[in-house]
């Protein structure tokens, strides 16, 4: 059954009604340029097909009543309290609506039902799907008049304040911003974007999910931040017109961080390396030279894992493995990191092949499936009526 008719039958059996609202936004991949984004970088998504899809509708009264298809819960709660519920679910659509109600007096009572098919905790951002979709969905019912840009901010703000996770923005703009068949070149630090049609002659992407989600994953993320702002904080004391790594030359690394500390030092290096890596893959796509772009991911792979740190055994195993099949031009893990699944860029028609030959080798080593996940590149936030 469709997610949108899932939707509608749910409303109907926990609300007894039609919702006035259906929306959808998306998952994201991206194909290069990791943890830039937080540090003013570049980066290089796109949204996907599968996303999180809201049906909603206002109440008379000041209550608000949730309830989530996939974890078959519902919750209850009211605009003045906004009290979070045990689940985390609940905090990014009552996160995004306390931002919300302290920008308007507009937000009231309303009904709500949520679904998915982005897996989550794959590196696919199924939090920014929810937290965009709620956004957009409540900013059409109370007629909030959010332009994209505040859509994507609130969602990232909404991980910010009321999940403790201080991700950039790319999730959440690759969200709304999508659009069919291109890549977002994103630079964070202007929020300028250009689209990228996709071509990869003779290519295709196939993700492959570790089906791991390590659990120090949001404190570390944290700590990569807290290492990057201090590496910054240390080239100020002598540049001031310095505000992010963005500003940041190797040289000036070299002079200031690294005689003090060698941790903060190498994880800047890869942020700066990182993003003279994207620029080198924007241009190896727009001239649709694969191997080129396909070297690239491999090297970004090994600078997330070794310089980083925020690979783990089944990423790298994924990636080690893939780089002896001729079929495949590169991969590389993709998304905050410590799981979740690897980007592969796949002569079109060999997935398949691929796939069979690391399956066994996977579970034999791990006693985990590896299971691969289908995309295709589609449109941002919408409603569907
Ligand atoms: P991801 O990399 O997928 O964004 P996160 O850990 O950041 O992983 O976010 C996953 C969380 O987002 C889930 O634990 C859940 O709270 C919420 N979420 C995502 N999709 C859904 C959904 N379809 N229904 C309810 N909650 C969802
Ligand atoms: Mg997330």
């Amino acid at each position: 059954m469709s997610l949108v008719k899932q939707i509608k039958d749910t409303f109907l059996q926990v609300f007894n009604s039609d919702p006035q609202i259906i929306a959808k936004s998306p998952g994201r991949i991206n194909v290069i340029g990791e943890h830039t984004d937080y540090n003013n970088g570049f980066v290089l998504p796109a949204a996907i097909d599968k996303g999180v899809y809201i049906g909603l509708s206002a109440r008379e009264d000041d209550q608000i009543e949730l309830f989530s298809i996939d974890y078959n819960e519902k919750y209850t709660t009211d605009t003045t309290s906004l009290i979070f519920g045990k689940e985390l679910w609940t905090n990014y659509i009552l996160g995004v609506t306390r931002i919300l109600s302290k920008q308007t007096d507009a937000i009231k009572g309303y009904n709500l039902v949520v679904v998915g098919d982005v897996p989550l905790g794959s590196g696919l951002s199924s939090s920014a799907a929810l937290t965009c979709a709620t956004s957009f969905s409540l900013g059409k019912l109370f007629n909030l008049n959010l332009s994209k840009l505040d859509i994507a901010k609130i969602g990232q703000q909404t991980e910010h304040e009321a999940v403790g996770v201080r991700c950039g923005i790319m999730d959440q703009f690759a969200s709304v911003f999508g659009q069919d068949n291109s890549l977002i070149k994103l630079d964070c630090r202007s929020l300028e974007y250009e689209y990228i049609p996709i071509q990869l002659e003779g290519y295709e992407i196939l993700l492959l999910n570790t089906n791991v989600k390590h659990s120090l994953a949001s404190s570390a993320y944290n700590k990569r931040r807290e290492s990057c702002e201090a590496a910054v904080a240390l080239v100020k004391e002598k540049y001031d017109e310095v505000d992010s790594l963005r500003d940041v030359t190797l040289a000036q690394l070299d002079e200031l961080v690294k005689p003090v500390n060698e941790e903060y030092y190498q994880k800047a290096r890869f942020v700066i390396q990182e993003n003279e890596r994207l620029l080198k893959a924007t241009e190896a796509l727009k001239a649709n030279n694969i191997t080129t772009l396909g070297k690239l991911l491999y090297q970004a792979h090994w600078a997330l894992s070794k310089e980083y740190e925020v690979s783990c055994e089944e990423l790298d195993f994924l990636v080690d493995t893939v780089s002896t099949y001729p079929e495949v031009a590169g991969a590389r893990m993709m998304g905050g990191g410590f799981g979740g699944c690897t980007i592969n860029i796949v002569q079109k028609g060999k997935s398949k092949a691929v796939i069979e030959k690391l399956t066994d080798l996977y579970f034999n080593k791990f006693s985990l499936n590896l299971i691969p996940i289908e995309v295709s590149i589609s449109n941002g936030t919408h409603e569907i009526y």
